[in-house]
C-alpha cells in the first residue's frame, strides 16, 4: 500500500497501477476485479476500514465489492444511478456498450450484485471527500473531491493510461466501455473549477501536475472532442466496433484477462 497524501493510499494491483484501489481514512474506494478480492482483503490487514464506496460499477471496479463487504461486514455506497446496476444480477454488463472485447471480458470480471446501502449524490461527503457527481462513462459515475488539500479521485472519468501499451497517458476512458462519451466530457469540463493538486485515477499512476491535467481536460472541452492521436490509437488490426475477433484481437483478450487473473494471490 503507497500513501499518496494524508490518510490516502493506493492499493497497487498487477501490472502497477492497471486498476487502482483507494483506501482513504476508513473508506475503501473501488474493488478491482473479481479476482482481486483475497489481494486486497490481505492489503487491508490491520487497518479498520467502516465503508466501501464506488466510482462507478463496472467489472473492474467492483469486481471484488461483494466479496469485500462480506468479509469485513461493511456498507457499500455507490452513485444514485448506479445502484440498479450494483443491485441486480446482470445489469453491469447489460448496461455497458455492445462490444466484443467487453463482451469476452466483462463477464469474467463482475462481481456478484450486492446491497447498497447508500445512494451518493452531489455534495454528500465520503469520509473527508465530497461526491461530485460526473455521468457519462456510467450513468451514476461519481468523483471525489477533498478541497483542503485538493486531491481528486476521478475514477475513470479521465484515465492516465494508455490501456493498449500500457504506458501512462491522460486519455478518454475507452468509448467501447463508456455510456456516453459527450456526457462524459461535460463531467470532465467539472474539473475545470477545482485546481486539483493530486489526481488519483481508476487507471495510471496519480498526477501531480495541475496545469497539465486541467490542459488536458480544456482540450477535451475546447474541441467538443477528442481526435485520438497516432500514438493514443489502438493496437493496429483491432476492430474497434465490428464485433468480430481477428488474431490482434485474440491477443489483446488474452493481454486482458492477464491482467485480472494476475491480480490473484498465488
Ligand atoms: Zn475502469
Amino acid at each position: 500500500m503507497k500513501q499518496l497524501a494524508d490518510d490516502l493510499y493506493v492499493l497497487e494491483g498487477f501490472p502497477p497501477y492497471a486498476i487502482n484501489v483507494y483506501l482513504v481514512g476508513e473508506v475503501l474506494i473501488d474493488a478491482a476485479t473479481r479476482f482481486a478480492a483475497r489481494r486486497i482483503l490481505r492489503r487491508l490487514r490491520g487497518r479498520t476500514v467502516t465503508l466501501h464506496a464506488l466510482t462507478h460499477a463496472h467489472p473492474d471496479h467492483q469486481g471484488a465489492s461483494h466479496a469485500i463487504c462480506a468479509a469485513l461486514g461493511i456498507p457499500l455506497w455507490c452513485g444514485q444511478a448506479d445502484a440498479g446496476a450494483m443491485e441486480t444480477a446482470g445489469e453491469v454488463m447489460r448496461r455497458m456498450p455492445p462490444h466484443w472485447l467487453s463482451a469476452t471480458v466483462g463477464p469474467l470480471w463482475t462481481g456478484p450484485p450486492h446491497p447498497v446501502s447508500r445512494r451518493l449524490r452531489e455534495g454528500d461527503q465520503v469520509g473527508t471527500f465530497t461526491v461530485i457527481e460526473t455521468p457519462g462513462h456510467t450513468a451514476g459515475h461519481v468523483s471525489f473531491w477533498r478541497q483542503a488539500d485538493g486531491v481528486l479521485v476521478v475514477g475513470d472519468v479521465v484515465c492516465n493510461l494508455n490501456i493498449w501499451n500500457g504506458r501512462p497517458m491522460l486519455r478518454e476512458p475507452e468509448r467501447i466501455f463508456t455510456l456516453d462519451p459527450a456526457q462524459n466530457r461535460r463531467s470532465a469540463a467539472r474539473f475545470l473549477a477545482l485546481e486539483p493538486k493530486l489526481v488519483c485515477f481508476g487507471h495510471g499512476p496519480p498526477l501531480r501536475d495541475t496545469r497539465r491535467f486541467l490542459a488536458y481536460v480544456r482540450s477535451l472541452t475546447a474541441s467538443g472532442g477528442h481526435a485520438a492521436t497516432a500514438a493514443e490509437r489502438p493496437i493496429a488490426g483491432l476492430p474497434d466496433h465490428l464485433g468480430v475477433a481477428t488474431p490482434g484481437a485474440a491477443a489483446t483478450i488474452r493481454a486482458v484477462k492477464t491482467i485480472g487473473k494476475t491480480e490473484s494471490p498465488r
